[in-house]
């Protein structure tokens, strides 16, 4: 008789299982499956050998996907019970929830997704087992008969949809089945808080000439609370929609004539603009940074050097010939800096050059992928490269990191989750030049004293990078800094300078986008603030309302004291009735709104209105106005208090 297999735990521990004992009956009650070796497996799994296994709850990623993986079973489950006939194809976990898809005799509206619900609650409360079947091919084809998508599958038997060389495996719950390799939650009672959210048509197979089917997406979560801070978030984002804001606050919009991806600024949203390329650039200058202008196309012969043409080409829209040459309009600022610094010859007393630009760059992106100001076309970075030997290599890239914490902090954005990227497998380096890169930011980064992950072959493909991702207002990441470290466009570019010892040395270059590109981080700053921007951002930072004809006068005059001082203001002397005006500098997220009538004529005082609806009467004018004008003199986060 064999030896029962032992298991080791986590903690070390090593216990025999009985034969024929499932892994679940030695795991805690929170466990929903485990993992084993590299693989994870059902609770309801038998170890034949000795074997180290994990339990996984549904705090872990893995264990959260086994959730979202069984809830769209039980979905698919509830379909088939409510619409008898019902084709289904598959069913993915997907970020934040899951989809399943579906020919089914009538089209869904959303209408009938709580209906859905309702049923899935159903089998959720019968507690059905799931139960893992190994069948050969043609058992698996008799029992997804009428199930044409499944026996595609079965069909092409492909190894990441149920497939153990010429065997499937299924799950059964109840009656209902699926093919699928697991693992999955033990029992339906064990799926937590689950919510359907939308309809929507999908091709079979994504392909448009196989039939329209239907997909119905779903999110579930370990608890209740879980779920609703995920609608919460949902209906936050929705809010605080840019494309939404950015109509509204008459910012920006991409009108059709521009082609996809391209946007127009409009003057509330350029003087926003001006605000923050003036305090970026501005600071730039502070800390070392010298300012250059190039320009936006470049013959091929500087991309055909820089590898972009080998390396990038699809990503950059086609060329455009004259009779001599074709130029392409650009898609990185880089070669154009290092024509800068080519300009003449280099001494090493000169180095670091840290060279800066508001630069323009174009990306053929893909229409699919185009989303608002946060995906584009075209756009501005905060660009810069910065040459140095060597030895220099880390302090700048630490100078980088300090300068990236000094400019976010501006925004409210702290804490940032950090990576570093190796590289993709598409490059122009030698193996030798990409250790040394990767290990030049691994040791800034070990000695900024940051916590950082390592993510592999997410680099560009000429170096490495350090990505910053910043959380914003409601608890999103967003990527806004990378920083590159390049020891190969200096080598393609024949980059040199000459060192204390009177000989020729090649430089080392850093890459580095603070904001990444302004377009997408106004539309970050957007939806981080919902539109109700830090005073210096503000396009109108205070409107002055009267309260009847007579004061439009003084309000004017009021006005130009304002202005006087340096603050962007305007009237509103339309004939509407004071609380419709308030209304409307509300809707533009106005941070100050100064109501003037008698009273406050009278008496030389304001009555202030911040955008939360606040309003503090009686504040004397010249008080009203230092403060003001030190909130934006300060780029204060917070609103001044009367
Ligand atoms: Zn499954
Ligand atoms: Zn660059």
């Amino acid at each position: 008789m064999a030896r029962m297999p032992r298991v080791t735990l986590p903690s070390g521990e090593t216990v025999e299982l009985p034969e024929g004992e499932p892994i679940g009956s030695i795991l805690p009650p929170d466990a929903i499956a485990a993992r084993v070796g590299d693989g994870l497996v059902d609770l309801a799994w038998v170890p034949d050998a000795d074997v180290s296994a994990q339990p996984v709850s549904t705090s872990d990623p893995d264990g959260l996907y086994i959730l979202r993986h069984s809830t769209a079973h039980v979905m698919a489950q509830a379909v088939c019970e409510l619409y008898p006939g019902a084709k289904y194809a598959i069913g993915p976990p997907i970020e934040d929830g899951f989809y399943y898809d579906f020919d089914l005799p009538e089209p869904l509206t959303p209408e009938d997704l709580p209906r859905i619900e309702r049923k899935m609650r159903g089998i959720v409360q019968q507690n059905q087992t799931f139960v893992r079947e190994v069948l050969d091919r043609g058992e698996a084809l008799r029992r997804f008969e009428d199930q044409p998508f499944k026996k595609e599958i079965i069909e092409s038997v492909e190894a990441d949809e149920g497939a153990l060389g010429d065997r499937v495996s299924v799950y059964r719950n109840d009656g209902w089945a699926d093919l699928c390799l697991g693992p999955h939650v033990p029992a339906t009672s064990r799926l937590g808080a689950f919510k359907l959210t939308s309809v929507a048509g999908a091709y079979w197979r994504g392909d448009e000439k196989r039939p329209q089917l239907q997909r119905i997406y779903g999110t579930a979560w370990p608890t209740q609370e879980e779920l609703d801070d995920y609608l919460h978030r949902l209906e936050e984002a929705e809010r605080r929609d840019h494309r939404k804001l950015g109509q509204q606050l008459d910012l920006f919009s991409s009108p059709d004539e521009l082609g996809p991806g391209l946007w127009i600024w409009h003057p509330r949203g350029g003087v926003f603009r001006k605000e923050l390329e003036d305090y970026v650039r501005d600071l730039h200058l502070d800390r070392g940074y010298e300012l250059v202008v190039t320009p936006h196309i470049a013959r091929s012969v500087l991309w055909e050097t820089s590898g972009h043409l080998a390396k990038y080409a699809e990503n950059m829209y086609p060329p455009m010939h004259d009779e001599h040459t074709d130029y392409y309009v650009k898609p990185m600022n880089c070669p154009f800096h290092v024509l800068v610094y080519k300009s003449r010859t280099r001494s090493y007393r000169e180095l670091p050059i840290r060279l800066a630009e508001l630069g323009t760059i174009y990306r053929h992106e893909r229409l699919g992928t185009l989303h608002g100001l946060m995906r584009i076309r075209g756009g501005t970075q905060d660009d810069s490269h910065i040459i140095c030997t060597p030895g220099q290599l880390i302090d700048e890239i630490l100078r980088v990191f300090d300068l990236t914490f000094e400019i976010h902090r501006t925004f409210g954005f702290t804490d940032p989750v950090v990576n570093l990227s190796t590289l993709p497998g598409q490059t122009i380096l030698e193996p030798e030049m990409a250790q040394r890169a990767t290990d030049a930011l691994k040791t800034a980064l070990d000695r900024s004293g940051l916590e950082w992950t390592e993510a592999e072959g997410e680099g560009t493909f000429y170096g490495p990078k350090v990505d910053f991702h910043f959380r914003d207002a409601i608890g999103r990441l967003w990527q806004l800094t990378t920083v590159q470290c390049d020891f190969a466009l200096p080598e393609r570019f024949g980059m040199e300078y000459m060192g204390e010892d009177n000989q020729r040395h090649r430089p080392v270059m850093i890459h580095r986008a603070i904001l990444g590109t302004l377009e997408r981080f106004s539309a970050v700053l957007i939806e981080h603030y919902a539109g109700a921007f830090p005073l210096w951002l503000a396009p109108e930072q205070v409107r002055v309302v009267p309260v009847a004809d007579r004061h439009a006068e003084d309000a004017g005059r009021l006005a130009e004291r304002i202005r006087e001082r340096g603050l962007r203001v305007g009237v509103d002397a339309s004939r509407e009735t004071v609380p419709k005006k308030v209304r409307a500098a509300e809707v533009m997220r106005i941070p100050y709104t100064l109501v003037m009538g008698d009273k406050e004529i009278e008496a030389g005082t304001v009555s202030v209105r911040g955008r939360e609806g606040k309003e503090v009467r009686g504040v004397p004018f010249d008080e009203f106005l230092e403060k003001v004008a030190a909130e934006r003199e300060s780029r204060s986060l917070e609103p001044s208090s009367f």
